[in-house]
């Protein structure tokens, strides 16, 4: 057979187990004759790919329903215990590592706080390096089993060969993270912007499931967003789109971390806050959780106003979102995000509607994200597990024809 059609003939098959394996993964349990329906594809070549999943262990059967009057049928789901996922938070003040099997349950985490250590690129790739074994042998998972790991960090990430990472605001510029992290391990490694794999957790399994065009921020310490069009992250021309902690709130406002002014990361970002809190009379020496909590509970007219401020600050910010990308649904999410929008998410909608054009905002709703404060590390491993839903393994093809799977080690 020649190359081209071998590898047209590969292409289609891998085609058609990541349209198999999505649908069982997202919507399983489902029959044979649920897939070759909703998919189009025919029963025999459902059959075929289906028997494939089933003999990676990709596939298991999970009972059967009585059919019209012929042979019940069996269903069949995604494997949860078919291999394990890492996901990891690169956050401003630790590092969180999780254990996951495939269906996104967590099995083990290793919280590392990052000291004084601070944003130090070595101490970061240290602490990584540190929870991979303190996960992987505190959940007693064969290392062997670890489709990937998947790395949330803040900034912006650049997909080369391999991927750097550029943060101004905590003074990364061009740092190789990839690289770094390989001297350190053979586990295969999915490096990508916090907030672009905190929309896709999201949009699978959380607030924006259903939906195709939706903008999901990110309010920590520092604020991002994932501009999710037609379900994907929209990334820009280098892979930096989605900064919306750095559009201008206030022309010659405030300073930023980031050397510009009057970016919406310096009024509502925690770190901002934190001191905007201070200023207005908050308690001085708190971490940015506690002065958060103490700002939202404070019943002084100082507090209150600096709430109305930031309400206003992120409605018209979410504002600018809507006009620009006039998406299904806004959702809010990062553990001060989640915090402000369970106190405040009435004002901030209603100043968001107060800021934005009628039209595209009758067609939008701002909601809370689902997954909670640590979504940042269910997000980091849908990367390797999308990689596995659009038919890859990384860790070394089981398929026929491939070979076995890869050994890992540290
Ligand atoms: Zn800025």
């Amino acid at each position: 057979m020649p190359e081209r059609r071998r590898r047209t003939v590969r292409d289609l098959r891998r085609a058609n187990r990541s349209v198999l394996l999505r649908r069982l993964y997202f919507d399983g349990p489902l029959s044979r004759q649920d897939l070759a329906r909703e998919t189009g594809l025919s029963p025999a070549s459902v059959s075929n790919v289906v028997g494939e999943l089933i003999g990676a262990g990709l596939v298991v059967e999970a009972g059967s329903v009585e059919s019209d009057g012929g042979r019940p049928r069996v269903l069949l789901k995604a494997a949860a215990g078919y291999g394990h996922l890492v996901g990891v938070d690169v956050g401003e003040t630790r590092v969180v590592v999780e254990l996951f099997d495939l269906a996104l349950t967590r099995l083990a985490k290793a919280d590392l706080p990052l000291g004084d250590g601070g944003h130090d690129e070595r101490a970061v790739v240290r602490h990584i390096l540190d929870g991979l074994p303190a996960v992987i042998d505190g959940a007693s998972v064969d290392p062997a089993s670890v489709i990937g790991v998947g790395v949330g960090v803040p900034g912006v990430v650049e997909h080369g060969p391999e991927a750097v990472v550029h943060c101004q605001t905590i003074g990364w510029d061009g740092v190789p993270l990839e690289r770094m992290l390989r001297e350190g391990t053979r586990l295969p490694l999915f490096v990508d912007n916090g907030a672009t794999s905190l929309g896709q957790a999201e949009m699978w399994l959380g607030a924006g499931r259903g939906h195709r065009d939706a903008v999901v921020v990110l309010i920590g310490s520092g604020i991002g967003a994932a501009v999710m069009i037609d379900g994907s992250p929209y990334r820009g021309a280098a892979g930096s789109a989605g900064e919306w902690g750095h559009t201008t709130s206030r022309v010659g406002g405030a300073r930023c971390r980031c050397g510009s002014r009057g970016c919406l990361e310096a009024y509502v970002g925690a770190t901002a806050l934190r001191e905007r809190y201070r200023a207005a009379g908050g308690p001085a020496g708190t971490g940015e959780e506690a002065a958060l909590a103490a700002l939202l509970a404070d019943p002084s007219a100082a507090a209150a106003a600096l709430r109305d401020d930031v309400a206003e600050h992120l409605g018209a910010g979410i504002a600018d979102l809507v006009n620009l990308f006039g998406p299904e649904k806004i959702i809010i999410g990062g553990w001060a995000g989640l915090l402000i929008g369970r106190r405040m998410l009435d004002r901030i909608t209603a100043a968001a509607a107060a800021y934005a054009l009628r039209h595209p905002f009758a067609r939008t709703s701002v909601d809370l994200c689902r997954l909670g404060p640590e979504a940042v590390a269910v997000g980091a491993a849908t990367l390797p597990l999308a990689h596995l839903l659009d038919g890859g393994d990384p860790a070394g093809a089981r398929w026929p024809g491939g070979g076995p799977r890869g050994i890992m080690v540290f």
